[in-house]
This record gives C-alpha cells, structure tokens and sequence, in this order.
C-alpha cells in the first residue's frame, strides 16, 4: 500500500434536524453510545460526536451535529449546516405537528447545504405504535415525494437507529468514493 493511500481519509459531516422532542438526541446517544434517556433535558446536548465504521476497508468517520435546543426557537443557524453532506430529518410518530414541520426543516437544509447531501427521513418512536398518528405508508410517501431515504426508528429499544446511521454514511461515500 502506498503512503496515499493511507493518508486517505473519510470525514462526513451529517446533522440531525426535526422539532423539539422528536427523539434527535437520544438518537444520537443510542448510535454513538448505545446510551437512552427517558428524561433527557432539550437543552442539554453536545455539539457533535465522532463515529466510525468500516466501508470497503476503509475507516469511515461521522462527525454527526445535534442541536442544543435551539430548534425550539426556529433558530438553527447557517453554521450548524455548513459543510453538512448527510443529513437526518426526525419526526415523532405519535406528534402529527412534527411530521407536518418536515417541509419546513427540508427547505431550511436545502437553503443551507448541499443539494447533494444524502437525506433520510426518520420516524422515530416506533415503539410507540399503538398511540402513532403517522402510518408507514404516510412516512414513505412524504420519502418518496422528496427523494429521502425513509426509515422508523426507536432511539429506546435500538431498533434501525444504527441502520439509520449507516445507510446515510454509506451513501455519502458512495458518492464520493
Ligand atoms: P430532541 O429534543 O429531539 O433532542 O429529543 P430528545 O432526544 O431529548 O427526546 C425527547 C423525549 O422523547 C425524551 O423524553 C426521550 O426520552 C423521548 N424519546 C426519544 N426517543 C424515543 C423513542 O424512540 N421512544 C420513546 N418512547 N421515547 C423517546
Ligand atoms: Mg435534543
């Protein structure tokens, strides 16, 4: 192997968006940490956190952005997107008014990064399916009507969130690679 290629490095900058409460930060610390929290505090939440995987050998690196709150005000600003290749667009299956925000959070990250960043949109809470408001098929056809990958999500019992995660990285470096 020569030095270029060991020198080759794969850092991915990917944020998490949706309105307050939909599950972004426990869903960040269930992928990063394998760590939920039944209580957590909208305004507690760290900037970002690394993760890696292996892709084709490759050690791949997810610097993933989670809001520290400020979604409550409508107040993301253009930093926390820039230079976002992947992004994450959460809603909470039991909350209609948080699907319905999903046009809003698109045009914003459409507004403020790549068009050619790799989209999903996540319907977390799936454990809570007897009280959803949002079925599958809802979720899928909004996916379908924006090019987004669509996939549901439990930040509290771990299903999909690493899928989640990965298949957005995976695009990304098809994409690049
Ligand atoms: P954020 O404001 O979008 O970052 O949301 P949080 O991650 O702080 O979560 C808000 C609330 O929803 C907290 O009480 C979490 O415990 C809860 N929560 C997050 N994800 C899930 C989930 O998958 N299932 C259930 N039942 N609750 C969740
Ligand atoms: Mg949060």
């Amino acid at each position: 192997m020569s030095s270029d290629d060991e020198a080759e490095e794969y850092l991915f900058k990917i944020v998490i968006i949706g309105d307050s409460a939909v599950g972004k930060s426990n869903l960040l610390s269930r992928y990063s940490r394998n760590e939920f929290n039944m209580h957590s505090k909208a305004t507690i939440g760290v900037e970002f956190q690394t993760q890696s995987m292996e892709i084709e050998g490759k050690e791949v690196k997810a610097q993933i952005w989670d809001t520290a709150g400020q979604e409550r005000f409508r107040a993301v600003t253009s930093a926390y997107y820039r230079g976002a290749v992947g992004a994450l667009l959460v809603y909470d299956i039991t909350r209609r008014t948080t699907f319905d925000s999903i046009g809003r959070w698109l045009d914003e990250l459409t507004t403020h990064s790549d068009t050619t960043a790799a989209r999903m949109l996540v319907g977390n809470k799936k454990d809570l399916d007897d009280i959803r408001s949002i079925s599958i098929e809802e979720g899928k056809s909004l996916a379908e009507e924006h090019g987004l990958f669509f996939m549901e999500t439990s930040a509290k019992d771990s299903t999909n969130v690493k899928t989640a995660f990965e298949m957005v990285i995976k695009e990304i470096y098809s994409s690049v690679s």
